[in-house]
């Protein structure tokens, strides 16, 4: 993994890779955390500080802005959620009705509740009370949470500028701000919500800006948020590649269901995440594995909260090892021990491949990435094999034509 920090303001949409100016850490020892987050940490398993650990930790307890360029699984929200319950431990104050010190944006609602399951566990034993807000579910119960005042709010845009209008939640005396997956948010159609809320909140803040990638909306956005960032950047997107062995196979469209059968039965036989493009496409690849006696569940937008939360249990827990998401359901899941992934339809957006690809192999484990791909979809083959500057190898399956590569 590579990594950055720069300590003057840079050029935002054009990140470049220097070497630290400061040698860094080793352990999480020298990190000057509080006790209680070391012992969380050692007890999470956690021996050494990922490298945007490393880098932002020391410049987050002191106070300053930062510009993570970072994706998923590169340890990015314990990176923010250490320095921020140090900071919020180390001066204490009284909470004020509707009242939040730390207000957290999120994309998506999984991706929230796993913040705030990180937030719970490295605080357990601090006096640190939080609250995740996100819709789909009741109002109540979350307005009742944030009655007396919490320390640190996690929320999906929307869900949050409700409890604002309702006025269960206000943020006059929020004192950091963090903005995560910001490249999420803008795909999503975020932004206009994001900016009415950073409007609410008090000028002097700590701002914490994290974003896989930089495109210039939010290369805009981070340069009228933050104040002099340090900056840290890790793992390229396109890097993610490299640590897992990737393969295509091309097939016809029609043939996809059975050889994705083929695939979980011979070859993806671990925890194995499955791409659909579409939600109806991931219902009916669900369904079709699941006549065929491989247990499967599926997961996208038009799913209840209960529904994905089950799935998501099931495949956490062993229990159904198979789950096809589209790319936007699939943005929160944290789920470890992903052994393959398998893309049944290829992403149009060939970032989206290496995300998708990045559920593998993750904490430096091993990982085997499979894409079906039909002669509709050898364009997006190109662009993706452009993006990480490699061929992806063939995998014959039986009863595949061989050597269909040239027309891509
Ligand atoms: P994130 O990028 O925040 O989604 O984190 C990805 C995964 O890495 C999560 O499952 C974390 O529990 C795990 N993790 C975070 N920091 C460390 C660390 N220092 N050592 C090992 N695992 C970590």
């Amino acid at each position: 993994m590579t990594q950055q920090t720069e300590n003057n303001t840079p050029n935002i949409n054009a990140p470049s890779i220097n070497t630290p100016t400061t040698p860094a850490p080793t352990g999480f020892d020298q990190l000057k955390l509080h006790p209680a987050l070391l012992a969380a940490v050692k007890a999470e398993g956690y021996t050494v500080p990922t490298p945007i650990q490393q880098q932002a930790i020391p410049d987050v307890l002191a106070g300053r802005d930062l510009l993570g360029i970072a994706q998923t699984g590169t340890g990015k929200t314990a990176a923010f959620a250490l320095p921020i319950l140090h900071r919020l431990v180390a001066n204490q104050v009284r909470l004020g009705r509707s009242l939040t010190r730390v207000l957290v944006l999120s994309p998506t609602r999984e991706l929230a509740s796993q913040i705030a399951d990180s937030f719970r566990t490295y605080g357990r034993d601090l006096p640190v009370r939080g609250a995740v807000v996100y819709g789909g579910v009741s109002f109540g119960p979350q307005a009742r949470q944030l009655q007396s005042g919490v320390d640190i709010v996690v929320a999906t845009p929307g869900r949050l500028l409700d409890h604002i209008t309702q006025g269960t939640l206000k943020l006059d005396k929020t004192e950091i701000f963090v903005l995560d997956e910001a490249d999420q948010m803008l795909d999503l159609g975020f932004m206009r919500d994001i900016r009415k809320i950073v409007a609410l909140l008090p000028q002097n803040r700590q701002n914490l800006f994290f974003s896989a990638t930089m495109p210039k909306e939010i290369g805009n956005l981070a340069g009228e948020l933050l104040r002099n960032p340090a900056r840290v950047q890790v793992t390229p997107v396109a890097k993610t590649a490299d640590r897992v062995e990737q393969r295509v196979v091309f097939c016809e469209g029609a043939r996809k269901r059975a050889i994705l059968a083929e695939i979980l039965t011979k070859i993806a036989t671990t925890r194995t995440l499955v791409f659909a493009r579409t939600k109806r496409g991931a219902d009916k690849v669900a369904e079709y594995l699941e006549k065929g006696g491989i247990p499967a569940n599926a997961i996208h937008g038009n799913k209840s909260q209960g529904q994905r939360e089950r799935a998501l249990n099931a495949f956490r827990n062993g229990h159904c090892r198979v789950l096809v998401a589209t790319d936007i359901a699939a943005r929160g899941i944290d789920v470890d021990g992903v052994g393959h992934v398998v893309n049944y339809d290829l992403p149009n957006v060939p970032e989206s491949y290496v995300h998708r690809i990045g559920r593998t192999a993750r904490a430096g484990a091993e990982g085997m990435a499979i894409s079906l791909c039909d002669p509709s979809e050898r364009a997006f083959l190109r662009d993706i094999e452009r993006l990480i500057r490699q061929t992806i190898p063939k995998l014959e399956m039986p009863g595949e034509a061989p050597a269909q590569r040239k027309a891509a």
